[in-house]
């Protein structure tokens, strides 16, 4: 398990003013990590994704025999930043059954005939389910922020599109997780943080190796272009909607096995204290399970 402390470091404040410069994206942002040094941290990072991805497997289970929560873990961050390897890695061992992946594209026709959380609400996880968004509603914050022309697209009633509108819209979404909370979905959000040099290598690395072309698209290219302008609307998402029972954690990206380790970690972390239990079996329905065994036994 990873320290407390540091997880802590990396979970959002409610209501704190978020500046990304001050978020190392690499593995050297805790001192303790910088003593022990790059290798060792790796081999302990492997062991800790290890451990927690059994932990997970077998929380799961739980949670789907009680039937009586649901996970929801919300993925964002920048072009190349490893959501879908995340997923891939953190959630490996997970039984498919009561686990949901959903991957939130540019919206349909159909979807932008609705209000903006209306396709997000049809994917969340039923009780006993872990659901993952990868992108989420927060796209409407993000990529809709930084390029307001797609509002054009998305059927609105006329009105101004400053800042009242977007603080409407961080409302909208407070709003949204606190009636999913209060009605038994526990939250995780992460904001895998690369920074621009690394985006360069992964990009560049996409357009060197053959079997990574399909990877590339021109429109990552055209999107970095906007870095910025992305970062900044990153910051004011993160500080507009943070809460106690629906926090951001900020996971340093730029080294995969780093991230994914902290994530894992923290999921499971959750699960775990959820101190969930298989349910007990009533007195009447035990008779029968005799009843049944001696059956079959005798058969
Ligand atoms: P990914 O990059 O997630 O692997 P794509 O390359 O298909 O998948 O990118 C999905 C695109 O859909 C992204 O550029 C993202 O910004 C865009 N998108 C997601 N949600 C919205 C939204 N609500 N409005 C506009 N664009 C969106």
């Amino acid at each position: 398990m990873i320290k407390k402390k540091y997880i802590r470091r990396l979970m959002v404040s409610p209501g704190s003013k978020v500046s990304l410069k001050q978020y190392d994206t690499g593995w050297a942002q805790d001192d303790e990590l910088k003593r022990v040094g790059k290798d060792a941290i790796k081999e302990r990072a492997a062991e800790i994704l290890e451990a927690n991805r059994a932990s997970l497997a077998e929380s799961q289970e739980l949670l789907w025999a009680s039937n009586l929560y649901s996970i929801l873990i919300v993925l964002q961050g920048m072009d190349t930043s490893g959501k879908d390897g995340t997923i891939k890695h953190v959630m490996a061992g997970v039984n498919p059954q009561g686990c949901r992946v959903t991957s939130f594209k540019v919206p349909t026709s159909e979807e932008t005939d609705h209000n903006f959380l209306w396709r997000y609400t049809r994917a969340l996880p039923a009780r006993g389910e872990i659901g993952i968004f990868n992108r989420s509603y927060y796209e409407d914050v993000l990529v809709v922020k930084v390029h307001p022309e797609l509002l054009d697209n998305q059927q609105l009633p006329p009105g101004k599109r400053g800042d009242k509108f977007w603080n409407a819209r961080y409302d909208d979404i407070n709003a949204f997780e606190r009636h999913l909370v209060q009605n038994g979905t526990f939250i995780m959000k992460f904001f895998l943080h690369i920074s621009r040099e690394e985006q360069k290598k992964r990009l560049l690395d996409r357009l060197e190796d053959k079997e990574k072309y399909w990877k590339f698209a021109l429109s990552d290219l055209a999107e970095r272009q906007f870095w910025d302008d992305y970062q900044t609307a990153y910051e004011m998402m993160l500080s507009k909607t943070s809460t106690d029972t629906a926090p951001w954690y900020i996971i340093p990206a730029d080294y995969k096995w780093i991230a994914r380790s902290l994530i894992a970690d923290i999921i499971s972390t959750k699960i775990r204290s959820l101190d969930l239990k298989y349910p007990e079996v009533a007195e009447e329905t035990l008779k029968q399970l005799e009843v049944a065994r001696e059956k079959l036994a005798s058969e």
